[in-house]
């Protein structure tokens, strides 16, 4: 096989070589602590770069001048039509840099090169340039009220959207740039401010951005960002008195301890959570489609995305054949570096979500589950799990109720849709589902009866701005995307005027 490994460009390398401070005001400060959080390429395990480890106190800077450039006025109190022109130039400038933004992310999460540029930025331009156009699109209503007193007297009523302050965006390690813009741009759109924490694993390609919307015209102290570790940066973050919202994407731990911390000042909280997601084939579903879909649905990006399908419920008459057909495409799937755009299936995050994967297949080994592997990576340092496919494994298994977060998916045989759907919703997680058949009956009888916030029929795992996307149960609370999203950035104000 030739290497059809990239060059790294230039650009890339000296923004890696950096010594990364914090940005904050629209301008880089150094963090008032010395220690540093090293970045590594999952891809041979060496160290690239490097960022601060913030404490309270410069958090507590970020916010502070996210307060100040909110209460000034100088976003909130802008044209609407100001504020887009200013996020879709701030989109161009994102797409102009796109080569550099996909190499940097795929130098530090480990994705392939292909998809940091197709889904990482491409999607994210998408998302950008919607979200830029809700700015001018917030409204409130006219309504008529029936207040008797003081008799003769005329009122009416009217409510207004205005922005809800200082935003604190914590961002996990999957899509950091991704889901890091599905905070920054409805924040800004909704006149907000924004601080945000991007994973310690993978904080490089937000603090690029950051440079970014700085030369797009954002003002400064609109859009800062403070790295660091979860329970000392993030933990003081969210539960800093000047933040009026949180929004949380991560695990479902963790984002329970921001929920109860929330609780005592009522800040508000958007939470995008964990998944463990089903999908359902019956027997007439089309079995090529069914191996294309779902393939895509558990692998990209190694599995580690929220919505993968990880437990695939299968009608029994279809069993085989599918199992067979899976095995192929594993066994097919090229492994190696991200860099490398011939490569299907790319190192985990990092050493120790490997680890944590792998003791998932250990402790399914111990316990005899059948497990069929594809190939392994090609560099014993770097942080590779090859694709596994665990057949019929037993329901009390850690990797059937846990959410693996890795490149494994378990094919279960069911004897008919109920046994399926009674598996699917078993389970605390209720964030994505789909269903596989060429039958609209049965698409229309059982979507309905599918615990999950999205329910595909025939695909998985599609997206988009304008569809909202959130979980039910312990998938998480609200809602992000599609044209209401800027309500989670804004307060509804109702004003009464006598006359
Ligand atoms: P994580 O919960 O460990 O960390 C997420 C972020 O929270 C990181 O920036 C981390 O530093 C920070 N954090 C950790 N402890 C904190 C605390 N006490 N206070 C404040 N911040 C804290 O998640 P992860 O391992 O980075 O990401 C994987 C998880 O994210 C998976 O569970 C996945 O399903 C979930 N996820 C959900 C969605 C969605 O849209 N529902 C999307 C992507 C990822």
């Amino acid at each position: 096989m030739p290497d059809n490994t990239l060059a790294v460009m230039d650009s890339v390398s000296r923004f890696l070589d950096r010594h990364h401070g914090l940005y904050i005001d629209g301008q880089w400060c150094e963090a008032s602590t010395e220690g540093r959080l090293a970045v590594y390429n999952p891809a041979d395990g060496q160290q690239i770069s490097s960022t601060a480890d913030a404490n309270a106190q410069d958090v507590a800077h970020a916010v502070q001048s996210a307060h100040q450039a909110f209460t000034s006025g100088i976003w909130a109190q802008r044209l609407p039509a100001e504020r887009e022109r200013i996020l879709l130039r701030y989109a161009d400038l994102v797409e102009q840099h796109t080569e550099e933004l996909a190499q940097l992310e795929t130098l530090e999460q480990g994705k392939s090169i292909n998809i940091a540029r197709m889904f990482e930025v491409g999607c994210t331009l998408n998302w950008m340039r919607y979200t830029a156009g809700l700015t001018t699109k917030i409204t409130g209503q006219t309504l008529d009220v029936s207040i008797p007193m003081p008799p003769g007297a005329k009122y009416q009523v009217y409510t207004r959207k205005e922005p809800i302050g200082v935003v604190a965006g914590i961002v996990p390690w999957n899509f950091p740039l991704m889901i890091a813009m599905w905070k920054v741009m409805p924040a800004l759109a909704a006149g907000c401010s924004i601080v945000i924490k991007p994973s310690e694993t993978t904080p490089l390609t937000v603090l690029r951005m950051a440079e970014l919307a700085t030369e797009a015209g954002i003002p400064p102290g609109v859009f800062n960002v403070v790295t660091g570790k979860g329970a000392g940066c993030g933990k003081a973050l969210t539960e800093h008195p000047l933040v009026a919202k949180v929004s949380f994407t991560g695990s479902t731990p963790v984002g329970k301890g921001i929920a109860r911390a929330a609780a005592d000042r009522l800040t508000r909280v958007t939470l995008e959570l964990g998944g463990k997601n089903p999908a359902i084939v019956l027997k007439d579903a089309d079995p090529q489609q069914v191996i294309e879909g779902l393939m895509a649905g558990s692998f990209l990006n190694q599995g580690q995305v929220c919505a993968a399908s990880s437990r695939i419920y299968i009608e029994a008459p279809i069993y085989d054949t599918l199992v067979a057909g899976f095995e192929q495409a594993v066994k097919s799937l090229t492994v190696g570096p991200g860099m490398d755009a011939n490569a299907q299936i790319n190192p985990l995050v990092s050493s120790d979500h490997r680890n944590k994967v792998a003791a998932y297949l250990d402790d399914a080994r111990s316990k005899h589950a059948e497990l069929i592997s594809g190939a392994s990576g090609p560099d014993s340092q770097g942080f590779y799990i090859p694709p596994t496919l665990v057949i019929n494994p037993d329901d009390k298994l850690n990797l059937t109720r846990e959410e693996v977060f890795g490149p494994v998916v378990n094919l279960i045989r069911v004897a008919d849709a109920e046994e399926a759907l009674r598996k699917a919703n078993d389970t605390d997680y209720g964030l994505t589902a789909s269903l596989w058949t060429t039958s609209l009956q049965a698409a229309m009888a059982y979507t309905p009866r599918i615990q999950a916030g999205t329910v595909w029929v025939n695909t998985h795992t599609l997206i988009d701005a304008n569809m909202p996307f959130g979980g039910f149960k312990q998938s998480g609370s609200g809602r992000d995307f599609g044209p209401d999203w800027l309500d989670a950035y804004t307060e509804s104000k109702s004003v009464c005027i006598r006359y």
